[in-house]
């Protein structure tokens, strides 16, 4: 371990070596034998060692790859990549909305204790809609438009409580109201066609909050809004996450979203963890190459503006013919710095101070000294 770690912020899990322990593996000067035996999940969300892999004509793709995080309830995670990084699917798999019969998922996905791996589908049913929420990110094509808004809303919670259908109404028109929609009363039993884009939007979150759920997980919420209701969008989960003390993931591609929200980042990258650690440790002192090239590629209003944005080189990878060694080196700068093994062999995410792991070859001073190069060319 490098020196100069941080001391560890107050409230916030010690996740150290949680990556670590989930894939068997001992802490750097420790045996196996030597390292702890696993640790009873504690948070409300606790994944270890989650891979869901789908098997096609064309080959075996490896959509999450070893992605272990925790999350406690009242705090935001924020999962950051480009499209086919694996965000969405690690989302769908807490979901369980995979089909088991054409998947291979192995790791657990502890929520409040209960593996839902191991749960049968009927078991994870109950608990979604219930426990585990989620807002999509096309809230026009996730609305039924045969059905008014009032009876989506309401559908999870008859289902999921004794109630009636008056009952059920009444929870929906507060619920509207709560997200801001004025006369949720009588807007209740309008159709989505008479909502506009951000009204949809915040339907969606009613009918994810209708169960009060432990987890909420958002899904791009704003991609499909213009920028000033993205940001009441945004304001209004803050608000809420507040309110009803639910852990919340939000997946996006764009780190400004998630610079104002979250707690925690995970960046990932072709499946796999790239990076990992509080907003503080990702924005203020970024070990991966990969995070750099992201943050490089946002706006920042802290640092005079560039006549451009900087792009990160290529494309992502096939999910089926990843690259060899680290999935990131046919597009890192930094790549022929390691004689080969960059090529050769996988980096393991490994701690670079308290709670912030990052998978890279370089050593840790290397990426704090490059970070701080390129921090000091764009101030
Ligand atoms: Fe770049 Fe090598 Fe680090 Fe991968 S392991 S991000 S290729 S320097």
């Amino acid at each position: 371990m490098a020196g100069g770690e941080a001391p560890r912020e107050e409230g916030r899990p010690d996740r150290r070596f949680a990556g670590l322990r989930a894939r068997g593996r001992a802490p750097a000067g420790q045996t196996a034998d030597q390292a702890p035996a696993e640790s009873a999940p504690t948070a409300v969300l606790d994944i270890r060692d989650l891979h869901i892999h789908f098997p096609t004509d064309d080959g075996l793709v490896k959509a999450v790859d070893g992605v272990s995080f925790a999350l406690e309830r009242g705090r935001t995670l924020g999962i950051v990549g480009e499209s086919g990084s694996g965000k969405s699917v690690t989302s769908l798999g807490i979901l369980g909305l995979y089909n088991r019969g054409n998947s291979q998922i192995s790791g657990k996905i502890y929520l409040d204790g209960e593996d839902l791996v191991a749960a049968d589908q009927s078991r994870v049913r109950e608990l979604r809609g219930n426990k585990i929420a989620m807002i999509f990110q096309d809230p026009l094509s996730s609305l039924h438009p045969y059905y008014t808004v009032g009876n989506q809303i309401a559908e999870a919670y008859l289902i999921h409580n004794k109630v009636g259908k008056k009952a059920a109404r009444a929870h929906a028109a507060d619920l509207l109201k709560r997200v801001g929609i004025p006369h949720a009363e009588t807007r209740v039993d309008d159709y989505p066609h008479q909502f506009s884009g951000g009204m949809r939007q915040r339907a969606m979150i009613a009918m994810a909050l209708s169960c009060d759920p432990e987890l909420l997980i958002a899904d791009e919420p704003t991609t499909a809004l213009d920028v000033t209701v993205q940001a009441q969008i945004l304001d209004l989960i803050s608000d809420l996450q507040e309110e009803y003390h639910s852990a919340v993931i939000m997946i996006t591609h764009d780190l400004g979203v998630v610079a104002e929200l979250a707690d925690d980042i995970l960046v990932m990258y072709a499946g796999r963890m790239a990076e990992y650690g509080s907003g503080q440790d990702v924005f203020g002192s970024p070990g991966h190459p990969y995070t750099w090239g992201l943050l490089g590629s946002m706006p920042r209003l802290d640092r005079p503006r560039m006549d451009r944005l900087q792009s990160i080189r290529g494309t992502p990878p096939s999910l089926i013919h990843v690259p060899s060694g680290c999935p990131f080196h046919p597009r890192c700068d930094y790549a022929a710095r390691n004689n080969g093994r960059c090529e050769r062999e996988v980096p393991e995410l490994r701690p670079v101070s308290l709670g912030h792991e990052v998978s890279c070859h370089l050593s840790i001073d290397e990426q704090r000294r490059i970070w701080a190069e390129r921090d000091k060319v764009a101030s």
